[in-house]
C-alpha cells in the first residue's frame, strides 16, 4: 500500500506517517486518497529557501491532474451487449462525498427510464453555461452492489459544495502558477503580437514578390517589342524565330497571338500517359513543436508520454522525440496543455489506429 501511495502522491504517505493529527491517522488510506484526489484536502508544497519568489516557492503540482479542475480516471466497462468500453470518469467532490455514509440522503440512483439529455456529467454541469443550469440534473457514476454501474442524481448541496471546492482549487491553481490567468493573458497577448509580425512580414514578402514580378514582365515585353520592331524593319531577320518563338510572352502583344496562331498546333498528349507520369500532390508534413519559452511545466504532457515530452535545462518542455509513441498522444497533450502551446503536427504512422479522428482534433493546434 505504501509504495502504491508513494507512486500515487508523495505527501499522503507523509500525511498518512507524520501527521499529529490523530483523526487524519484513522482515516483509512483510501479515504485520504480520496479527499485529495476530491480536491477536498489538496497537497501544497511550500519551500521557503528555494528562492524569494513565491512562484518558485509553492507548488500543487504533487497533486493528481494539477492542470485540471478534477483528476481523471479510466474504467473499463462491460456493456449489456459484451463488448468491453473504456471510460474516462473525473474523480469529483461529490464522488468523494458519496463515500460518507451519513450523507446518502443528497445521492439518488436515477432508474434507466430517466436517463434523458438533462441528465448531465457533474463535471460538464459545474464548467456549463449559467443559463443551463436550472434545466440539468448532475449526476455522478457509481457501482451498486451487484458491481453494476449506474447514474446517481447529486443534491444541490453536493454541488454547492463542489463549487466551493472548484473555487479554492482555482485559488491554489492560480497562486502556483498551474493556470494563471495572467499567463494565459500574456500568451495570448504575445500570441497575437507574434501572428501580427507574421502576418505583416509576409505582406511585405508579397508587395516585394508582386513589385519584382511586374519589373522582370515589363523587361520582358520590351526586349520582345524591341526585337520585333527590328523585324519589321528588316534590321534583323535572322533573328526572327527567336523573336516569335522564344521571347513572345503570351499576352502581351496581339501580333504576337497571331503569329503563334499560324505555327502547328502541339501533339495532344494521351490521357493515359498523363496519368502516367502526374503524381497527385502530397499532402504537406508538419512537424511537431512546442513553443518551451512559453511552457509553465504543468507536468500535463509529460505524465502523458514522457517519451515524447521531456524538460529542457530550465524546466521547459520540448519534444524529445515525436515518433516515440502514438500521434494520439501529440494530440491529447496539445489538448491538454492549459497554455495551448504544443502543435502535433502530422502523423508519422499511416497505419495508426483512429488516425482520421485525431488528425481533425489536431487541426485546431497547428
Ligand atoms: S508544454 Fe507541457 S508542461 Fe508546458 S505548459 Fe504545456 S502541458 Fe504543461
Amino acid at each position: 500500500m505504501e509504495r502504491e501511495l508513494r507512486d500515487r502522491s508523495p505527501f499522503l504517505l507523509y500525511l498518512l506517517t507524520a501527521s499529529e493529527d490523530q483523526s487524519l491517522k484513522d482515516m483509512s488510506a483510501l479515504q485520504v486518497s480520496a479527499a485529495v484526489e476530491g480536491r477536498d484536502f489538496p497537497g501544497l508544497d511550500f519551500q521557503y529557501s528555494v528562492d524569494d519568489r513565491w512562484g518558485r516557492r509553492f507548488s500543487i503540482t504533487a497533486n493528481p491532474y494539477p492542470s485540471k479542475d478534477w483528476p481523471l480516471h479510466q474504467i473499463q466497462v462491460t456493456r449489456e451487449d459484451g463488448e468491453k468500453e473504456t471510460l474516462e470518469l473525473p474523480f469529483t467532490f461529490a464522488d468523494f462525498c458519496s463515500m460518507d455514509p451519513t450523507l446518502r440522503q443528497h445521492f439518488r440512483k436515477v432508474p434507466m427510464g430517466y436517463w434523458r439529455e438533462e441528465l448531465v456529467p457533474l463535471d460538464s454541469y459545474l464548467a456549463g453555461a449559467p443559463e443551463n443550469l436550472y434545466r440539468q440534473i448532475p449526476y455522478i457514476w457509481m457501482v451498486d452492489g451487484k458491481r453494476e454501474l449506474w447514474r446517481v442524481a447529486v443534491s444541490w448541496q453536493v454541488v454547492a459544495w463542489c463549487r466551493e471546492r472548484l473555487d479554492y482549487w482555482h485559488f491554489l491553481q492560480e497562486n502556483s502558477g498551474v493556470r494563471s490567468y495572467h499567463v494565459e493573458q500574456a500568451t495570448t497577448q504575445l500570441k497575437q503580437e507574434l501572428n501580427n509580425q507574421w502576418e505583416e512580414e509576409i505582406k511585405k514578402l508579397k508587395s516585394k514578390h508582386s513589385e519584382e514580378l511586374q519589373k522582370a514582365q515589363a523587361e520582358a515585353a520590351s526586349k520582345a517589342m524591341e526585337k520585333l520592331a527590328n523585324v519589321l524593319l528588316g534590321l534583323d531577320t535572322t533573328s526572327m524565330a527567336d523573336t516569335l518563338i522564344g521571347e513572345i510572352t503570351a499576352g502581351s502583344y496581339a501580333q504576337d497571338t497571331q503569329i503563334l496562331a499560324e505555327q502547328e498546333p502541339p501533339e495532344p498528349v494521351a490521357e493515359a500517359s498523363i496519368e502516367k507520369t502526374v503524381t497527385p500532390p502530397r499532402p504537406q508534413q508538419l512537424e511537431a513543436y512546442i513553443e518551451t519559452a512559453l511552457c509553465t511545466s504543468c507536468n500535463e504532457c509529460t505524465d502523458l508520454n514522457n517519451r515524447i515530452f521531456g524538460y529542457d535545462e530550465k524546466n521547459q518542455a520540448f519534444i524529445k522525440d515525436a515518433a516515440a509513441g502514438p500521434f494520439a498522444d501529440l494530440v491529447k497533450a496539445a489538448e491538454a496543455c492549459p497554455v495551448k502551446i504544443i502543435h502535433p503536427g502530422s502523423p508519422l504512422n499511416p497505419d495508426e489506429q483512429g488516425l482520421e479522428e485525431w488528425i481533425r482534433r489536431a487541426e485546431p493546434f497547428n
